[in-house]
């Protein structure tokens, strides 16, 4: 008799079954804009083998809302601290001409980087493509395929994307094939294998939010990197909001925990207030990004 509910092979590695770690909440809203009806959260699963952790099934179909006109006003404030550790990454590779920036929204990251650099981007918002050809001097293009074909980085980056993708796997060989020999390939996103997350599954910040569908981990990366044909030189983790009042959030997200239809009833009152997501509590309290050096 077959299981009652067959759960799907790993979407990188093809390992069968998946584990589930849990359901994952329904939430009204998709990279930052409110949707009619709540997008069904589905359930979080794991890979025993390569340790992909994914949201299925998948609800597809909304990815053409990271395409819209309207973009955040340019405000060229602080590096946010990705950025900036990306950034002095890049600037130590002196031997460096060009730097493509995969997902490079409107070019905040490109522009600041030193002029010796070519600039080049991958960005499916054309409102945010054309802002970072204009303020970055960028060749900015909707997909990978559309740089000319003969083009390679002697830098790639990809902040905060991998976890946007339904196969990191794919998404890592794309980026792989168009690093230049001696290249060097940065990613950043959050680290699947966090301590706090693997504590409390699928009610961790980052898997709330239905635009991200696929976590990485370290193990992962020790997985596919070598399969890939690359080399992974580095992996460190960071707090992508290092901002202070660390014991406010620490009690916020214990409060979370305990009492959770409260904070739901929070994220209403929220919305009704500000049109705006809160999202859950439990970002910024521990190094719970991935930094990763990976060399061709
Ligand atoms: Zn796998």
């Amino acid at each position: 008799m077959p299981a009652p509910t067959a759960l799907p092979a790993c979407p990188d590695c093809g390992h069968t079954p998946a584990t589930a770690l849990g359901a994952l909440p329904d939430v009204a809203f998709f990279a930052g804009r409110r949707l009619v009806a709540p997008l069904p959260g589905g359930r979080l699963l794991r890979c025993a083998a390569c340790d992909l952790r994914w949201r299925w099934p998948l609800v597809t179909g909304f990815e053409q809302l990271y395409d819209n006109s309207a973009v955040d006003a340019w405000t060229m404030g602080p590096m946010r601290q990705d950025q900036q550790l990306v950034h002095d990454i890049v600037v130590s590779r002196g031997q460096a001409r060009n730097v493509l920036d995969f997902g490079c929204y409107s070019g905040e990251f490109l522009a600041r980087l030193p002029a010796r650099l070519q600039r080049y981007g991958v960005e499916v918002s054309a409102a945010a493509a054309a802002l970072a050809h204009e303020r970055a001097g960028a060749t900015v293009k909707a997909t990978l395929a559309q740089q000319a074909a003969d083009l390679r980085f002697d830098v790639v980056v990809a902040m905060d994307v991998i976890e946007h993708v339904p196969s990191p796997r794919a998404l890592l060989g794309e980026l792989l094939e168009r690093l230049a020999p001696g290249g060097l390939l940065i990613i950043t996103t959050g680290d699947g294998a966090n301590a706090l997350w693997r504590m409390v599954g699928p009610r961790w910040w980052y898997c709330y939010f239905p635009e991200h569908i696929a976590f990485i981990s370290r193990r992962w990366l020790e997985v596919h990197v070598p399969a890939a044909g690359a080399k992974l030189l580095d992996v460190q983790t960071f707090n992508y909001l290092q901002q202070p009042g660390a014991a406010k959030r620490w009690w916020g997200w214990l409060k979370y925990l305990v009492r959770p239809a409260h904070q739901a009833r929070k994220r209403v009152r929220h919305l009704q207030e500000t049109g705006r997501d809160l999202g859950v509590p439990g970002g910024g309290l521990v190094r719970d990004h991935l930094l990763v050096q990976v060399a061709r």
